[in-house]
């Protein structure tokens, strides 16, 4: 489930418990984790470096080591959560990867189930292009002229397309929703017949909801009313018109959408 909004939390929290400490030691209790990199060459990776700073791009959170020693890279799939302990205690249950730090604390990058991972990049740069992860969605230089552009030639259903983290970054499931509600689009409207105030709604839709849920730390209950993520999660009632929401599934995912405010296209 992490999106966008919730890694922006997650980065907030590594860069409040573990920067700047030294990595002692790097235990991996489940080596399916790992990307491209076995246990024994992440650990000598990190062993004596620290993290200096962190990037989000979409979904991805990216933790630069000192002395130009490269990007720990994390991905949360479903269930993915970081937890930092300034003590010894036993490493919390689903805990795949445990950093523990010289000045006695740890951090458990944990995964109920295997659908995210831990990796390294020597450049994040290359890393990023050579996985073929596109503009992350709040960039500021993801301007409305380079979405339109990356829409442009596809002529999938939009959820899937807005998805689809090549196109653009950080969203999943739940935002998908939330910015096709804002935009009055619905789920299965072909991109390729999209006009082009229909783009910049959705341009303008993505843009606003990421923005909101950050505003609010990722914790729908404090955005307001008209905010579709609520009532997704809620009554399941349109915060327009009160229908009752429509469900269905897109490219295999749950979808809930208002079926009067968002039109099925004819
Ligand atoms: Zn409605």
């Amino acid at each position: 489930m992490p999106e966008l909004p919730e890694v922006a939390q997650f980065k907030r929290y590594l860069d409040a418990t573990s920067l700047h400490q030294q990595i002692e030691r790097t235990s991996v209790t489940d080596d399916r984790i790992l990307e491209d990199i076995s246990p024994q060459q992440l650990g000598r990776r990190l062993k004596g470096r620290r993290l200096e700073r962190s990037v989000r791009h979409g979904k991805l959170l990216l933790a630069e080591l000192d002395d130009a020693g490269g990007w720990l890279v994390m991905h949360f799939g479903m269930t993915g959560d970081l937890r930092y302990s300034k003590t010894n205690a036993e490493p919390p249950p689903y805990t795949k990867v445990l950093l523990s730090f010289a000045n006695g604390g740890h951090l458990a990058y944990i995964s109920r189930r295997l659908l995210g991972f831990v990796g390294f990049a020597k450049d994040m740069d290359e890393f990023l292009a050579g996985k073929k992860v596109g503009p992350d969605a709040l960039a500021d230089d993801l301007t409305l002229e380079m979405f339109r552009d990356r829409l442009a030639g596809r002529k999938g259903k939009l959820k899937p397309l807005l998805m689809n983290q090549s196109v653009v970054a950080g969203v999943g499931n739940i935002y998908a929703d939330e910015m096709l509600y804002q935009a009055r689009l619905h789920p299965e409207t072909r991109a390729d017949r999209l006009g082009d105030e229909a783009v910049e709604r959705l341009y303008r839709s993505m843009r606003q909801s990421l923005a909101a849920a950050l505003e609010v730390d990722a914790d729908w209950g404090r955005l307001t009313d008209d905010f579709f993520l609520p009532h997704r999660d809620g009554d399941r009632r349109c915060p327009n018109c009160d229908r009752e929401l429509g469900r269905t599934k897109v490219a295999g995912r749950t979808t809930l959408f208002c079926s009067r405010c968002q039109k099925r296209p004819a």
